[in-house]
């Protein structure tokens, strides 16, 4: 093993340098230390742009994956954070509470579906699923009914790397056969078929209904990704199959968590992607764009009679409590970000985007490399025939300019909602350079 690179914490680190440490020393996720692949250090961000170590400058079609709704650096966002760390960065959450957390509950519950009156704040998306699985086991145990214990999904979803939230994901990217002997074993049913604008087929739920006809007794939820399976094959599947979900789950006793970590704030062209189905789930998870890319925080939201039914049981308390819970700084900037949000144009921006996507996009379909292209709000997707090779394709992005972080066969974009017109249209022509020289 080369011996560490010898660095005083005064020392201003190269390009090259934190490379090589980098390489040495850091896990990145889904990371070797075997491959060749080589991170690009960056130095800062603003607006839409990252500017790398060595000077380069790229525009970001990923928003650090979901996440920075309002592009890097904002003022407004800067100064929230600012002001906040002024007054306290953290104070711990049992026992206390403070004005920043309890402006955000309130805004999380009057922006989301009608129901959901009961905040749970953590500290990531994971974190927040897993709070949301152990609402509901805890409920019906709280209900006399702990013999529901098992979890229906669909294939294709993707719910987190935590081993509660790896048990609901998809089989084969969440490498089930491997950790078999470690995972929970729950229901999968067939992903929905239908596409986004496509007349719904019902056979798409008969596997679900007869599961459901078959096990609901011992069944406590269905949990899945409203509208885009993301991390999973990034699919826009039918708003009536969310419809026949929230049917089935009411008809069979069955209580309905939605992940919205991914599609929450806009992303899909709705505020809530079950918007587009016009239905409320018993427990949702957000995510991502909480804090627009400022802060790990994520929050599950619930109603009152969840919340009641848990409360009433044994325990007489929901059996969860982490350390950074609310933490203040996040709470301030992530009001901030809905402040800016809700008072913005999201709505006029995404359904910029989503056309001026489409637009750059839908070019790729006629290369004989391409499987498919889609867009459903501010996300745009090439579907490749063949798996990218990570090593060569990645740099190429950053050559034409742009970052942008494939995975499997796709190569997709979640550009910030400030992104104009002139940088998407740089942003998809290279990536369809990119994509024409693979
Ligand atoms: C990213 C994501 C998660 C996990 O969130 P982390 O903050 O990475 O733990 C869960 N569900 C969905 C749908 C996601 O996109």
């Amino acid at each position: 093993m080369a011996p560490s690179l010898d660095i005083k914490l005064e020392h201003k680190l190269s390009n090259e340098e934190i490379i090589a440490l980098d390489k040495q020393h850091v896990w990145h996720p889904y990371s070797s230390f075997n491959s060749p692949l080589t991170p690009f250090p960056v130095a800062s961000a603003k607006g839409v742009r990252l500017t790398l170590e060595d000077g380069r400058e790229v525009i970001d079609g990923m928003a650090s994956w979901w996440s920075m709704l309002h592009g890097y650096n904002h003022p407004k966002l800067n100064e929230a954070a600012k002001s906040q760390i002024d007054d306290m960065s953290h104070v711990m959450f049992g026992g206390l509470t403070h004005a920043p957390a309890v402006k955000l509950c309130k805004t999380l519950v009057d922006i989301t579906p009608v129901g959901l009156n009961k905040v749970f704040i953590s500290d990531s998306g994971s974190v927040a699923v897993e709070v949301a699985i152990k609402m509901a086991f805890q409920y019906w145990i709280s209900q006399g009914m702990s013999e529901k214990n098992k979890l229906i999904t669909v294939k294709n979803g993707y719910h987190g790397d935590t081993f509660a939230t790896m048990a609901v994901s998809d089989p084969v990217t969440g490498m089930h056969h491997m950790f078999e002997s470690v995972l929970a074993k729950h229901f999968f049913v067939p992903a929905p078929q239908t596409k986004f604008n496509e007349t719904f087929d019902e056979e798409d739920v008969s596997e679900l209904r007869a599961t459901l006809k078959a096990h609901h007794q011992n069944i406590a939820a269905m949990i899945l990704e409203p509208i885009v399976q993301g991390t999973g094959g990034m699919r826009f599947y039918s708003p009536v199959y969310l419809k026949r979900v929230r049917e089935l789950c009411d008809e069979f006793n069955v209580l309905l968590i939605l992940d919205e970590i991914a599609t929450g704030f806009g992303r899909t062209g709705k505020l809530f992607a079950c918007e587009h189905a016009e239905i409320v789930p018993d427990i949702l998870c957000l995510g991502k764009a909480l804090t627009a890319g400022y802060l790990s925080m994520a929050a599950t939201l619930t109603s009152d009679k969840v919340a009641t039914g848990i409360c009433e049981g044994e325990a007489g308390v929901f059996m969860h409590g982490p350390t950074f819970m609310a933490n203040p700084l996040a709470c301030s900037v992530a009001n901030a970000s809905l402040k800016l949000l809700l008072e913005g144009d999201w709505k006029q921006q995404v359904s910029n985007l989503e056309a001026k996507l489409l637009k750059g996009l839908l070019p790729a379909k006629e290369l004989p490399q391409v499987e498919a292209v889609r867009v459903l709000g501010a996300i745009g997707v090439i579907e490749l025939k063949q798996p990218i090779d990570m090593v060569r394709i990645q740099p190429r992005f950053v050559e034409e300019g742009i970052w942008v972080r494939p995975f499997g066969k796709l190569v997709y974009v979640l550009p910030p909602y400030i992104m104009n017109d002139e940088d998407v249209a740089t942003l998809t022509a290279a990536m369809i350079r990119v994509v024409a020289s693979i």
